[in-house]
């Protein structure tokens, strides 16, 4: 008698054991998920952003008050990683080589949790600030060999089916058009108006939305689109019941970071933050549905904090434009054989090179007479041009006063393998407060979706 009614009260308890597990576990699902990358920013990045914003406006950057953190491991198949396998291992939960998107090494296609999150009922956008097809947004719906396979991974987006894309073009594969027909063909609005964008109503059809975000550094005051701009409008699009999956990926900080830019690499860092505080006020008005993850592919620069870094902030302030948008200006003055005079007029306004030491200027009329004197031809197409600039001479000066000036240095003009911060906030957000790989990441995401509503 004794062992029967303890054996009912054994299953009692245990069924009570299960079912509060499962109100548990039902609790921690995430209706509203915000995942945030942003590309090539290393600890670092965020590091001096902070210092940058600290100084300027007393605040802190909204991505580092998160309560949880970790120290993201980046590393690919073939070392150190690019924003192809990066993106992969961020998207898919799956180790591939540089260059591949969406499969293993052996070629197996593997699905982004941006599918486990349409699957599980949640409408999906995929945001960037550089091309939609460009290798970061493309490991969340494309499944491509290489990378650079432009037209192959533009054609995937129909069969994804996701409801919003958002990015500044389409990169084009040599003898092949532009995508937007084959994509409206199959269904996708594509707007190239920033006004008919803004003005879209909540609705079924599903969105392309194709603008260019320039480098905050190079943009006039106020600037009418930004990254964060753009998410506001994308939530208000695609809130519902069953709730939504957006990736943003601030994919400009990885251009200014390769080209060894502080200032531009900082300002571009801010302007990903100033996205991350759209969704952090989103996630306070539904604090027990969302779920915010900021984190990076990976480490661009090498950027390294030296012991003095107190003059970092006049500095970043002082700049007017980024390299790229200063080698244009040399170029012009080159074109029209300017006097050195003119263009330390331009190098000191616009890149904020007050206050220079005779041995400064010297230095620069230098590498001026060099730049003008040389008939050296850049062999690189314009889109990498505009990602990486090339090196001048010029540019080269100004770079070493600057950063001396900031203390900062640069180890390479490529990626590092230096782990990355993600910190998280909101439901379930503690389940990322362990250093990890990044592969893991996209697999925490997925534990946290709701189950299917048809379920
Ligand atoms: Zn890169």
């Amino acid at each position: 008698m004794t062992s029967r009614i303890f054996k009912i009260l054994f299953i009692a308890v245990s069924v009570a054991a299960i079912f509060s597990g499962l109100c548990a576990n039902e609790s921690r699902k995430a209706k509203y998920i915000f995942l945030m990358i942003g590309d090539g920013m290393g600890s670092n990045h965020r590091a001096i952003a902070s210092t940058y914003l600290k100084a300027t406006t007393n605040r802190k950057m909204i991505m580092d008050s998160f309560p949880v953190k970790n120290l993201t491991v980046t590393d690919s198949l073939s070392g150190t990683t690019d924003s192809a396998a990066a993106g992969t291992a961020l998207a898919c939960g799956v180790k591939t080589q540089n260059g591949m998107l969406g499969i293993t090494p052996d070629g197996k296609k593997v699905n982004s949790v941006a599918v486990d999150a349409q699957n599980a009922g949640l409408k999906v956008a995929i945001m960037t600030d550089v091309p939609i097809n460009h290798a970061t947004p493309a490991a969340f719906f494309a499944h491509s060999a290489k990378r650079n396979l432009y037209s192959e991974i533009s054609r995937c987006i129909p069969e994804s089916g996701f409801d919003i894309f958002t990015g500044t073009s389409f990169l084009v594969s040599k003898g092949e058009h532009s995508p937007e027909k084959f994509l409206s063909k199959k269904g996708y609005r594509i707007i190239n108006d920033f006004d008919v964008f803004k003005n879209l109503q909540k609705g079924s059809e599903k969105i392309i939305f194709i603008h260019d975000i320039p480098y905050v550094i190079d943009t006039p005051a106020s600037p009418q689109i930004t990254l964060a701009g753009k998410l506001s409008k994308v939530i208000e699009l695609i809130k519902s019941d069953t709730g939504f999956f957006i990736m943003v990926e601030g994919g400009k900080i990885d251009w200014a970071a390769h080209n060894n830019d502080l200032a531009n690499t900082v300002k571009e860092t801010v302007a990903f933050d100033d996205a991350v505080k759209v969704a952090y006020d989103f996630y306070r008005a539904h604090p027990g549905e969302t779920l915010i993850v900021v984190t990076a592919d990976h480490d661009t620069g090498g950027l390294v904090l030296t012991d003095n870094t107190a003059g970092a902030a006049e500095v970043i302030n002082a700049q007017w434009c980024s390299k790229a948008e200063l080698l244009n200006n040399l170029i012009s003055l080159k074109k029209s054989a300017a006097p050195f005079e003119q263009a330390l007029k331009i190098i000191v306004e616009n890149y904020g090179l007050k206050n220079l030491k005779e041995s400064n200027i010297a230095q620069l009329k230098q590498a001026y007479d060099i730049f003008l004197s040389s008939n050296q031809k850049t062999l690189l197409p314009e889109e990498l041009k505009k990602m990486y600039g090339m090196q001048n001479p010029v540019i080269s000066i100004c770079s070493q006063i600057s950063d001396d000036r900031a203390g900062i240095k640069w180890n390479t003009r490529g990626h590092s393998g230096t782990p990355v911060t993600t910190t998280a906030i909101g439901i379930g957000s503690e389940i990322f407060s362990r250093d990890m790989d990044n592969t893991e990441l996209p697999g925490l995401i997925k534990q946290l979706l709701p189950p299917h509503p048809d379920n």
